[in-house]
C-alpha cells in the first residue's frame, strides 16, 4: 500500500498545524472514508494551496500513502462551502456539523457519509436561508443528525412503543436512545426524555422527510428547538459522549430571539 497514489473527491472537515510550516488535514473521501493527510510547507507565505485546503472546501484530491500519514500530491478546488461561516450562527452550525461528521467517520468506510455531507451542504447552498434566529437552522441540523444516525444504522423506532409494540398515537410519550415508549411502559434504568405530542409530530417528520421538504413546510420555533435537543440526546446516547458545540449553538439561538 505504501507509495500508492490515489485520486478521489474529498470534503475537508478538519485541519491542525504540524511542526512550523506543515499542516495535517482531515478529509472525508468519496472512495476511502476518512483520511489524514500531511501538507508539507502549506503555512509558508504564498503557498499555492493556501486558502484552498480549509474546512468545507470540496476538492479533487490526489493523495499518496505514506508510513504515518498520507501526503497531498495535488489538489483541484471543486466547490467552496466556507460561506457557511459568514456569521456567528454559521460558525456555531459549522462547528456542530464538523463535530457530528468527525465522530461518525472512519478510515475505509463507504462513501455514504461523504455523499450525505455533500447533499446537506448543497441543500444549504440552494436554500440560502438566514442563519440568525431562524427555525430552519434547527430543522436543518435535526435532519442532518438523524440522517447521520440513519447511515450508522441507529435510527430510533418511532412508529410503535418499543416495550409493548402497540401504536403510540396517544399522549404520554417518552424517547429513549432506541426509540419511543408509552410512559407507563418504561422499565429499567435507561435514560429517557419526555416528548409532547407536538414534538413527536415534528420528530417524525424530521426522520421521514427530506431536509428540503422540512424547510419548505417549516414549523413552530419552540417545538423545533425541543426536537433538536431530542435529536442531540439520541446522538449523544449512541456515542456516550456529548456534542459540545450544540451548547454553544443553542445559546446563540436563544440569545437572538
Ligand atoms: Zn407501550
Amino acid at each position: 500500500m505504501r507509495n500508492k497514489v490515489y485520486k478521489t473527491p474529498a470534503l475537508i472537515v478538519g485541519r491542525r498545524n504540524f511542526s512550523d510550516v506543515d499542516r495535517i488535514i482531515t478529509v472525508l473521501t468519496k472512495d476511502f472514508g476518512r483520511r489524514d493527510l500531511m501538507v508539507k510547507g502549506i503555512r509558508k507565505h504564498g503557498h499555492k494551496w493556501g486558502g484552498i485546503l480549509e474546512p468545507f472546501m470540496m476538492i479533487d484530491l490526489v493523495g499518496k500513502v505514506g508510513n504515518n500519514f498520507d501526503y497531498v500530491r495535488d489538489v483541484d478546488l471543486i466547490c467552496d462551502y466556507a460561506v457557511l461561516e459568514d456569521s456567528l450562527n454559521g460558525f456555531g452550525l459549522t462547528n456542530m456539523f464538523l463535530e457530528v461528521v468527525s465522530r461518525v467517520s472512519y478510515e475505509g468506510e463507504t462513501g455514504e457519509l461523504f455523499e450525505l455531507a455533500r447533499d446537506y451542504l448543497n441543500c444549504w447552498e440552494r436554500k440560502k436561508f438566514e442563519l440568525v434566529g431562524n427555525v430552519n437552522v434547527m430543522l436543518y441540523m435535526s435532519s442532518f443528525i438523524m440522517s447521520v444516525l440513519a447511515i450508522s444504522g441507529r435510527l430510533p423506532v418511532i412508529d410503535v412503543c418499543l416495550e409493548c409494540g402497540k401504536s403510540i398515537d396517544q399522549v404520554g410519550l417518552v424517547l429513549g436512545a432506541q426509540g419511543v415508549f408509552h410512559r407507563q411502559c418504561v422499565k429499567g434504568p435507561d435514560e429517557v426524555r419526555e416528548m409532547s405530542t407536538g414534538e413527536y409530530g415534528i420528530f417524525k417528520k424530521v426522520i421521514t422527510r427530506s431536509c428540503e421538504v422540512l424547510i419548505e413546510d417549516g414549523c413552530e420555533g419552540d417545538l423545533i428547538c425541543a426536537v433538536l435537543e431530542k435529536c442531540v440526546f439520541v446522538y449523544n446516547q449512541f456515542w456516550q459522549r456529548e456534542v459540545r458545540s450544540f451548547v454553544f449553538m443553542k445559546n446563540l439561538m436563544l440569545n437572538e430571539e
